[in-house]
């Protein structure tokens, strides 16, 4: 999954405020727990708070009894970037735009890889769908998929 190589810029300083080590991943339950329950954010600097609170807005916002864990952040985040490209930027952009953004780093490799991996899937459900005489489906696919690669 995409959202398994996003790293935390802050990582450091949120293990500093929270007393404890954090895994690697920033969407791991257990980072996401962290940043939503027990920051202080008056001791985070201002680019810092900015880009937890823009993370936290943007990723963590579904009412899940079992949130962090129900894997919607890890969603919204794939679903972000494929956002992003459809709306003209490139890998690099992107892995820019995350990390100045949200604060959230990702190898520009790792970007366009999944994003590879999507147009994929979406050939497969075109596919799937023009047997299944959906044609709806089809053409939304389609769609998604010239935007993507273009
Ligand atoms: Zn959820």
């Amino acid at each position: 999954m995409i959202a398994d190589k996003a790293r935390l810029k802050s990582k450091r300083r949120i293990e500093r405020f929270t007393g404890y080590r954090l895994p690697d991943q920033a969407f791991h339950g257990t980072v996401i727990e962290a940043i939503t329950s027990r920051i202080n954010f008056s001791s985070l600097d201002g680019t810092h708070r900015d880009q937890i609170l823009a993370f936290i807005q943007e990723f963590c916002r579904c009412n899940c009894r079992d949130s962090p864990f129900c894997g919607c952040p890890e969603r919204a985040f794939a679903k972000l970037i494929v956002e992003l490209r459809e709306n003209g930027l490139d890998h690099k952009d992107i892995s820019r735009h995350l990390v100045d953004t949200y604060g959230i780093e990702i190898y520009p490799a790792d970007v366009l890889g999944f994003l590879e991996e999507s147009v994929h899937v979406l050939e497969a459900v075109r596919d799937i769908a023009r047997l299944e005489g959906k044609e709806e489906t089809a053409v939304a696919a389609a769609e998604h998929i010239a935007l993507i690669s273009r």
